[in-house]
């Protein structure tokens, strides 16, 4: 069982089940309503997932749908019909506790990544702010 919630907590869900997929997406409509360079995206079973609170939702494009927290803004979950079809949800790897549970496995909408992305692991890194 993996858990996750929002910043403030007024959001929680569990996920039962192993996602299928896990991807890191750089589309446009990601980046605008995230204001982040990048998403990770578990692809869960709908019906492995249980949600406590009332998630607020936007539609993001003609069936898309990102449900949000609507106290603290943190992006939870998309959906599409495309999706829903399939009885899939797709959950904000970073959302759940763990992060580190689920490992992205591919990049896709790589078209529209920022190009200073492909080296980030060149930069400076400090374990904390620097001093
Ligand atoms: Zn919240
Ligand atoms: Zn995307």
């Amino acid at each position: 069982m993996r858990e996750g919630q929002c910043h403030c907590g007024s959001i929680k869900f569990e996920v039962s089940e192993e996602p299928l997929h896990s991807t890191l997406c750089y589309c446009v409509d990601c980046r605008r309503q995230s204001g982040a360079p990048v998403l990770a995206w578990a692809m869960c079973k709908k019906a492995s997932i249980a949600v406590k609170g009332e998630a607020s939702v936007y539609h993001s494009s003609e069936t898309g749908r990102r449900s949000f927290c609507g106290t603290c803004g943190t992006g939870l979950f998309f959906s599409n019909q495309q999706l829903d079809q399939m009885g899939m949800i797709q959950v904000r790897i970073a959302a759940f506790n763990d992060p580190n549970s689920i490992a992205p496995k591919i990049q896709v909408q790589t078209a529209e990544r920022p190009s200073w992305m492909t080296s980030i692991t060149e930069l400076p890194s400090f374990v904390r702010f620097p001093t």
